[in-house]
């Protein structure tokens, strides 16, 4: 099924502040939230597609790419062998629900639960490549620090195990429910400040976080074909946290700008200088693509601004399966620093085209003669 235009969903204007973003949201979420319709797969998909148009459209970043790029920028989802950002899971669904309205409600049984699952923050990391990389796909090294398991209570938080103890108040959940008013209002709990478990004799490297800061090296591979803004996800490479599961790091590209070429899509621009000589005359010249040399031919008469597609010589997207072209933008380059023999040849040419304009230069011939 074809996804709905994020504003659209949320019914708020291209240029809606962050502000009216919110709200628009917060009615729609109020209106079909699970608690509030039971059963009912209709409002609970209306909800996810809320939720997801909320999640992308209420961080300027994300909503900068969609706005770029449409659903193509989080496309691939999870299950699309770890390229390609977005994807939406129940938790994350439910974990921003609890963002925007301060846990005021609280799920159902089985959500409660889902919500209490601990999960670290995804992580990010911004890639510089070339355009020759970004189009071919690299494998490349990156080091980092981010917390991490930690090695000496392998991430339990204390060495014996026996010492990490759930929690009496809470009973492991990490949060209690109180009645307030109509609402029962779910509360972290405050003996073990939402952890679930509390530890008697945490340990000394980590002081019973379980995580701690570490510098690591990991090998990274950027598919072909990948542009800016694309993401490259390393499940479990994010954030660690102490009895949950790590978050995942997200490898964002950014290409460099190329000297030569110019990328649009799966098309590639370049400039290519020609002579007023081989411009005039024609001539098969050599020009660079992505891939070696291949030979252009230029017809007698060529002009600036010339286009000419060379089919498949530009860029396969990393999402499709189309092969790009390569459009040379012809640049006729007036000579400069002449030598004596070379400002001859060109004197005697403009004698002879002084007097006739309207064969060899048809459009100066017709420039000027708006003004006879
Ligand atoms: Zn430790
Ligand atoms: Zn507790």
């Amino acid at each position: 099924m074809a996804k709905r235009d994020y504003y659209e969903v949320l019914g708020v204007a291209k240029t809606a502040s962050d502000d009216e973003i919110k709200k628009a949201y917060r009615k729609l979420a109020m209106k079909y939230h699970p608690d509030r319709n039971p059963d009912n797969p209709e409002t609970e998909d209306k909800f996810k597609e809320a939720a997801e148009a909320y999640e992308i459209l209420s961080d300027s970043e994300k909503r900068s790419m969609y706005d770029r790029m449409g659903h193509n920028a989080f496309e691939g989802g999870r299950s699309g062998g770890g390229f390609g950002g977005g994807g939406f899971s129940a938790e994350d669904i439910f974990s921003q629900f609890g963002d925007i309205f301060g846990g005021a409600f609280g799920g159902g049984g089985g959500r409660g639960q889902q919500r209490a699952a601990r999960r670290g923050s995804d992580l990010r990391y911004v890639m510089d490549l070339t355009l020759e990389e970004a189009v071919h796909g690299v494998k490349k090294n990156i080091t980092f620090t981010a917390p991490a398991s930690c090695d000496a209570c392998d991430g339990k938080g204390s060495k014996n195990p026996q010492d990490v103890q759930t929690c009496p108040t809470c009973h492991g959940a990490g949060q209690v429910r109180m009645q307030q008013g109509f609402f029962s209002v779910q509360q972290t709990c405050s003996t073990c400040r939402g952890q679930g478990q509390i530890i008697k004799n945490p340990c000394g490297k980590c002081h019973g976080s379980g995580v701690m800061d570490r510098q690591q090296t990991l090998e990274v591979t950027i598919p072909a074909g990948v542009d800016n803004g694309d993401r490259v996800r390393l499940t479990g490479k994010g954030q660690a946290i102490r009895d949950g599961e790590a978050g995942d790091l997200y490898v964002e590209v950014v290409v460099r700008e190329h000297e030569i070429f110019q990328r649009d899509g799966a098309d590639l621009y370049m400039d290519v200088p020609v002579s007023i000589a081989d411009a005039a005359l024609g001539k098969e010249i050599q020009i660079p693509t992505l891939d070696g040399r291949v030979s252009l031919k230029i017809p007698e008469g060529t002009q600036t601004g010339k286009m000419f597609r060379l089919r498949g010589k530009g860029v396969k997207p990393v999402r499709t399966s189309m092969q790009g072209d390569l459009l040379c933008r012809i640049v006729v380059e007036t000579p400069v620093h002449l030598t004596a023999r070379q400002r001859e040849l060109l004197k005697e040419l403009q004698e002879t085209m002084d007097g006739d304009d309207s064969k060899s230069s048809p459009k100066k011939k017709s420039f000027f003669g708006l003004f006879d």
